[in-house]
C-alpha cells in the first residue's frame, strides 16, 4: 500500500514511542498532523553575516564558535551566563540571566547559530539569544547555510530534531500529501501544488516562497470547511417541501400595528428577508444577528406573527428558563387583546400540568409556544409547527438544530444571536444560514459610559453605584465565579451579599440571584428587583441575567477580567435600556488586563468587540461551549486569513451549484476529503 497521511505518526524514522508521546502534547497523533504543524518563522540562515558586520539593533542571525564560557554574579540579575563567539571576522558575547544550565551546551570550540537582537555597550553583545549547536555530524544544510524553520512548541524535543523529523516526513510522505485541485484550478488561483506547498512551507527555496505555500495550504483548509458548509445547506433546502406562508397587505399591517414604534431601517431590511423566505415553499433556514438592544426580538415576533396568520403554530426556544420567561412577557405584552394563545413551557412543571400543555401544543390548542431545550425534548409534539424561533444559537449547537427540525413538517427556522459574530465564524459556524443583520439601534439609547476601573479606585466605583441609587435608579452587581463547586459558589454568593449589604450599600436592600436557585426562586427574585422591592441586585452566572429592567442604570462588575469581551459587552446589554444615561464599571485585578479591556470603553459597537475577541481568544474560547460544526484550524486563521477564507467560500460554494453530492468522477478525491474532515461534525454522514 501506498503511504497516506493518516498513518500513525511513529511512522517517520526517528519517531519512537517517546518521542511519539511528546508529539502527543502538541495534538500530534498522525503524520498528517506532524506535517501540519507549521513553523512559527523562518531564519535565513542561507548568507549569515560575519559577525564584524553585525547590525546593532537589529535582530540577527549568525554562527561562530564557543572562545570562552564564565558564570558571574550580577547584583539583582542572578547568574550571568557569558559566552565569547567569534568567526574569522570578530568576537561577540552572548549573555544569557539565569539559565546557569546552558554551560553545558556551550563547551569552548562548540559550533552555533545564535538569533537574538544585537547590542552594543562595553563592547559587542547579543542578550538571551536562541541557539542551536552544530556538531560536525549533522547534515549541514539542514540546519544552517539556508532557510531553516522555527516551530512553535515542540514539547521538549528540541529545534533540531524536530526539524529533522519533519525533513524525515516530507522525505517519506510528502508526495503522498493528496492534490485536491487541478492544475488549471491551481493556476487560475496561484495556488502552488500541494506536495510544493507542504515542502516550502517547512524548508522554503526563499523566504518570499512562505506565505505562497501557506496561502495555499489555508486555501485548502478553508475550502474543505466552506464545501463541507455548502453541502449540509444543501442537505437542508433541497428537494426539502417547506411551508409557503401567505403575507399580504393586511397580514402586514395587522402585525405591524402591534409594535408600539416604528421599526429602525435595520429591522424593515430583516423583515424583508425573512418574509421573502418565509413566502417560498422551501424551509427557511436564517441567522438574524444583532447587537444586545438592536431589537431583535421584535423581528422574531414579526415572522412569529405571520406563521400564525397563516394558522400555523409558532414556537420560540431559549437558552435559560429566565430567557424564555423575558420572550413570554414581551411578547405576552406585545399580543395584548389579541386572539393568539400563547404558553410558556418550562422544564420543572408538575407531570399533570405538563400533560395538559403537551396535549395542547399536540391538538393545536396553541398557536405560540415558549420555552427552553425542553422544547425539544422527545415528547413535544406539534400539531401544526409552521415557525421555529432559537434564541442564542451558540449555546445550542447545530445537532439541537437539527432535532428542532424534524419536530415539525418542515418548519421553517429562524436562529437568533445574542452576540454579534464576526464574519468568519457567521460563514463557517453558521455558515449553512442565510444571514440578516441589525447593524442599527432603536433611536433614543442613553449612552453607556464605560470605565475600566483599577484596584485602587473600587471604592469609588461603588460611589458611583450609591450616587445612582439616591437618584432613584438601581444597579446589577455581577460576581463571576469560574468553576467553583456548586457549594462553594452558594458560600462566596451569599458572603458577597452581606458585605454589599452591610458595608456598601446600609440603606438599601440587595437582592441575590444565582444559578443554584430554583427557577420560581429565580422568578420571585427579579419580580422583586423589577417592582423596586430591592434596588441592587447581586448575580453570580452570567447567563442567568436576561434581565430587562430599564430603571437599572449601573452595573458593577467585579473581576471583569475573567470575561469575554463580547460577554461584557453583553452583560452591559442588562443597562442602558431606560431613558436614563447608565455606567458600567469594570473593576479588574490589576492595572495589565485594564489595557485589555479598554475597547470597550472606546467602543459600543458589538460587531468591533466580538472581531477583537476573537483576535484574542479564538474561535472556541469565543463561541463559550464547543462548536459541534467546528473542527479546529491547523492551517488558517479566522482573523488574518479572511480574504482566503471568502476565496475558498466563493470557489466552494460554486462548486457544490454546478455538482450538488460532489459526485462527478473528477471531484471523488475533493468529496471523501470533505467528509474525512468535516462530516461527522456537520452531520453529512446521509449525503448522498
Ligand atoms: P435584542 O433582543 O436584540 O437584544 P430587544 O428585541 O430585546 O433587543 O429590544 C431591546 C429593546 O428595544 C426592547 O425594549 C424593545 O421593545 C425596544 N425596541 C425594539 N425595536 C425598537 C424600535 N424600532 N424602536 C424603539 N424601540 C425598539
Ligand atoms: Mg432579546
Amino acid at each position: 500500500m501506498a503511504a497516506t497521511l493518516d498513518e500513525p505518526v511513529t511512522a517517520v524514522k526517528g519517531v519512537g514511542p517517546a518521542v511519539a508521546e511528546r508529539l502527543s502534547k502538541l495534538g500530534i497523533a498522525t503524520v498528517r498532523e506532524l506535517l501540519w504543524h507549521f513553523p512559527r518563522e523562518h531564519q535565513d540562515r542561507s548568507h549569515l553575516r560575519p559577525i564584524a558586520e553585525l547590525k546593532v539593533g537589529e535582530r540577527e542571525a549568525f554562527a561562530g564558535r564557543v572562545r570562552d564560557v564564565r558564570q558571574t554574579w550580577w547584583r539583582g540579575r542572578g547568574g550571568v551566563l557569558t559566552a565569547i563567539v567569534e568567526d574569522e571576522t570578530a568576537q561577540i558575547a552572548a549573555v544569557w540571566f539565569g539559565m546557569p544550565y546552558l554551560q553545558k551546551q556551550l563547551k569552548p570550540g562548540t559550533r552555533l547559530v545564535l538569533w537574538g537582537r544585537v547590542t552594543m555597550g562595553k563592547r559587542l553583545s547579543v542578550l538571551s539569544p536562541e541557539f542551536e549547536v552544530l556538531s560536525e555530524g549533522d547534515a549541514e544544510p539542514l540546519h544552517a547555510e539556508r532557510i531553516v524553520p522555527i516551530y512553535p512548541a515542540t514539547a521538549g524535543i528540541g529545534q533540531k530534531r524536530f526539524r529533522r523529523l519533519l525533513r524525515n516526513a516530507l522525505d517519506a510522505f510528502g508526495s503522498a500529501a493528496p492534490e485536491l485541485f487541478p492544475e488549471r484550478w491551481r493556476e487560475h488561483r496561484r495556488l502552488l501544488p500541494a506536495a510544493e506547498a507542504l515542502e516550502q512551507v517547512h524548508f522554503p527555496d526563499s523566504m518570499r516562497a512562505v506565505p505562497l505555500a501557506r496561502r495555499r495550504l489555508v486555501y485548502e483548509e478553508f475550502f474543505l470547511l466552506e464545501a463541507a458548509v455548502a453541502l449540509r445547506k444543501r442537505a437542508l433546502q433541497s428537494s426539502i417541501e417547506g411551508i409557503a406562508f401567505g403575507i399580504d397587505e393586511r397580514i402586514d399591517q395587522r402585525i405591524r400595528n402591534r409594535f408600539p414604534f416604528r421599526l429602525t431601517t435595520a429591522q424593515e431590511r430583516a423583515i424583508a428577508e425573512i418574509a421573502a423566505d418565509m413566502a417560498k415553499p422551501r424551509p427557511m433556514n436564517r441567522l438574524l444577528q444583532g447587537d444586545v438592544g438592536s431589537g431583535k426580538t421584535v423581528v422574531a415576533a414579526y415572522a412569529m406573527l405571520v406563521a400564525i396568520a397563516n394558522r400555523y403554530q409558532a414556537a420560540l426556544m431559549a437558552p435559560t428558563e429566565i430567557l424564555a420567561e423575558q420572550h413570554f412577557r414581551t411578547l405576552e405584552t406585545l399580543l395584548q387583546g389579541s386572539r393568539v394563545r400563547t404558553l410558556l413551557l418550562l422544564g420543572g412543571a408538575p407531570a399533570a400540568e405538563r400533560r395538559a400543555h403537551l396535549a395542547a401544543i399536540r391538538e393545536g390548542r396553541v398557536d405560540l409556544v415558549v420555552g427552553t431545550h425542553a422544547l425539544i425534548q422527545g415528547d413535544v409534539e406539534f400539531a401544526r409547527l409552521g415557525l421555529a424561533v432559537v434564541d442564542e444559537q451558540h449555546k445550542f449547537g447545530v445537532l439541537q438544530r437539527a432535532a428542532l427540525r424534524w419536530k415539525g413538517a418542515r418548519p421553517d427556522v429562524l436562529v437568533m444571536t445574542a452576540t454579534p459574530i464576526p464574519r468568519s465564524l457567521a460563514l463557517t459556524v453558521f455558515g449553512d444560514l442565510d444571514l440578516s443583520t441589525l447593524d442599527e439601534m432603536p433611536p433614543g439609547r442613553q449612552p453607556i459610559a464605560t470605565r475600566i476601573v483599577p484596584p485602587k479606585e473600587h471604592p469609588a466605583a461603588f460611589t458611583v453605584a450609591r450616587a445612582e441609587l439616591a437618584a432613584g435608579r438601581q444597579a446589577y452587581v455581577v460576581y463571576p465565579l469560574v468553576e467553583e463547586s456548586e457549594a462553594s459558589e452558594l458560600k462566596a454568593a451569599t458572603a458577597m451579599v452581606s458585605h454589599l449589604q452591610r458595608d456598601v450599600f446600609p440603606e438599601y436592600r440587595v437582592g441575590l440571584l444565582h444559578g443554584q436557585m430554583k427557577p420560581e426562586e429565580k422568578q420571585e427574585r427579579m419580580a422583586a428587583f423589577r417592582s423596586m422591592q430591592c434596588q441592587v441586585l447581586a448575580c453570580t452566572t452570567v447567563v442567568e441575567v436576561g434581565l430587562d429592567v430599564p430603571n437599572a442604570t449601573v452595573m458593577v462588575v467585579e473581576h471583569a477580567e475573567r470575561y469575554g469581551l463580547s460577554q461584557l459587552h453583553q452583560l452591559r446589554g442588562r443597562i442602558g435600556r431606560g431613558e436614563h444615561a447608565s455606567h458600567c464599571l469594570l473593576l479588574v485585578d490589576d492595572a495589565e488586563t485594564s489595557e485589555k479591556l479598554q475597547i470597550l470603553a472606546e467602543t459600543s459597537d458589538g460587531f468591533r468587540i466580538a472581531e477583537e475577541d476573537l483576535k484574542r481568544r479564538g474561535p472556541g474560547e469565543f463561541l463559550g461551549t464547543r462548536q459541534a460544526g467546528l473542527a479546529p484550524l491547523a492551517a488558517g486563521d479566522f482573523t488574518q486569513d479572511i480574504q482566503i477564507l471568502l476565496e475558498a467560500r466563493r470557489d466552494a460554494f460554486a462548486l457544490v451549484g454546478a455538482d450538488p453530492d460532489l459526485a462527478k468522477p473528477s471531484h471523488r478525491a475533493l468529496r471523501s476529503a470533505v467528509l474525512a474532515r468535516h462530516g461527522d461534525a456537520l452531520e453529512l454522514a446521509s449525503v448522498g
